[in-house]
């Protein structure tokens, strides 16, 4: 990993460069084995250096080592039955990192890559991101290495009862509200609210978001990742005087994100024309049929290689990275953490790509990062490009409160404005600090700043 202040040209480190390199050693000397959760610190590390320098108070009072170390981490045994009887261990986590803005927000993954490090990164860009959507949420993330993959309804039911009986401990409407991300869904929160009302013995819809439309969940928040990563897209292609109508766009991942930024895109007059699992990718030069992937992905729950089944035109290929071989203007990122390596990024390059964005958390490898912002390829960053499913996660525990709900329309249309809000405050930054376009720079320093501000007011606590 390159020094966070390396992006400082001069021969003598100046202080500020100084304090970036020293809070990063210390992260790295405290949190051993954590390489996500370095890298994901490097990353906003590596955008501050200018705003450092315009505001001293930052460093006087000791706001990037505040900001790094969560206020709390809970780790905890989560055990569950099998349908044969058979008992498993999981290990349970909740990272409470930042409550500056408000309490605690951030999805639960539940994948078996999830260890401390992952969550940890998570919920460090969760901080960020939630600043940058304006509304008065803090951050935090949460998860199991638990593979949901192949478990039946009621196996999944019962490690979520399990999950939730040591997670309600930690939160609530006004402390901590968690919500879906890779592996949990609709269903799973459903699990998760039911033990969380039987336990509490009040109905307290704030506690989770994504809920069911039925009892407490906003309209829109499924499609709310994707469709604001497409809203995002849109503000960045006019900059560059491109529009998502009649572009050929790559979408990696079919899950949740990448089904709804999919749609969104095609409703906008965009060709889809290549999508992907954890096992390989479908390609169509013609274009995707969303309703096949969605038949695949949402009812089957069955591999996207099944798709050639149906549209004998298009192809399947084994293996992930060989998606971003495919010429398109638009990529999009939607599968998981460093998906998009440096030579993935050097191909798109070559391919002609005119943007890319990140709708999964931390797509692109830093190398990958730095190869489009120095080939001016217009970036969007995952933590202002998908930061729609979490505002929209907001705008469900304002409903909550308020005891009513909005209508689709009213939802999306708040959505659309936060994600144009979101671009114009990155954009906003990039050109006060002299980087115009540069979103990856922009989207650091102002939602560090909304977080950084508020710390300081609020003293040591
Ligand atoms: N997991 C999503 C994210 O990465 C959504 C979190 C939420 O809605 O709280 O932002």
């Amino acid at each position: 990993m390159t020094r966070p202040s390396n992006t400082d040209n001069s021969r003598e480190l100046t202080k500020e460069a100084r304090y970036l390199d020293e809070v990063y050693n210390t992260v790295v000397t405290r949190n051993p084995n954590e390489s996500e959760f370095h890298q994901a610190v490097a990353l906003i590390f590596k955008s501050l250096l200018p705003i450092l320098k315009k505001h001293p108070v930052y460093m006087e009072k000791g706001i990037l080592e505040q900001l790094v170390e969560p206020e709390r981490v809970i780790t905890f045994r989560v055990p569950w039955m099998d349908d044969y009887g058979k008992v498993h261990v999981n290990r349970g986590f909740r990272v409470q990192f930042n409550s500056a803005l408000g309490p605690y927000k951030g999805g639960l993954r539940f994948h078996p890559s999830v260890n401390v490090s992952i969550v940890k990164f998570l919920g460090l860009e969760q901080i960020i991101k939630n600043a940058l959507t304006g509304q008065p949420i803090g951050g935090g993330k949460g998860g199991a290495d638990f593979d949901p993959k192949g478990k039946s309804d009621n196996e999944i039911m019962r490690f979520c009862q399990s999950f939730m009986s040591e997670l309600a401990k930690h939160i609530g409407p006004d402390t901590d509200i968690p919500a879906g991300d890779i592996g949990v869904g609709a269903k799973e929160i459903g699990y998760m609210f039911g033990q969380y009302k039987k336990m509490r013995g009040s109905f307290e819809a704030g506690v989770l978001t994504g809920k069911g439309i039925g009892y407490g969940g906003s309209l829109a928040r499924k499609e709310a990742t994707g469709y604001g990563l497409i809203y995002f897209v849109q503000e960045m292609l006019k900059d560059i005087n491109l529009s998502i109508n009649g572009s050929t766009v790559a979408v990696s991942g079919s899950g949740n994100v990448a089904i709804y930024a999919m749609e969104k895109a095609i409703s906008l007059g965009a060709k889809v024309v290549a999508c992907s699992d954890s096992n390989g990718f479908i390609y169509d030069e013609n274009g995707l049929d969303l309703d096949t992937v969605k038949e695949i992905k949402e009812v089957n729950q069955d591999r996207i290689e099944t798709y050639i089944d149906k549209h004998p035109s298009a192809s399947y290929f084994e293996g992930c990275n060989g998606i971003w071989g495919i010429p398109c203007d638009v990529a999009l990122p939607c599968a998981t953490q460093n998906e998009l390596d440096e030579a993935s990024a050097k191909k798109l390059i070559e391919n002609g790509v005119k943007a890319v964005a990140e709708g999964a958390n931390m797509p692109s490898t830093p190398e990958a990062i730095e190869l489009f912002i120095g080939n001016n390829i217009s970036f969007g960053p995952a933590k202002a490009a998908n930061a729609g499913g979490v505002a929209v996660s907001s705008l469900e525990m304002s409903q909550n409160s308020m005891r009513m709900s909005w209508s689709f329309e009213e939802v999306d249309a708040k959505l659309q404005q936060i994600m144009k809000n979101t671009y114009d405050a990155c954009y906003a930054a990039s050109e006060e600090f002299d980087v115009t376009g540069n979103l990856e720079i922009g989207s650091n320093i102002a939602g560090f700043k909304r977080v950084a501000d508020a710390m300081v007011e609020q003293g040591l606590v």
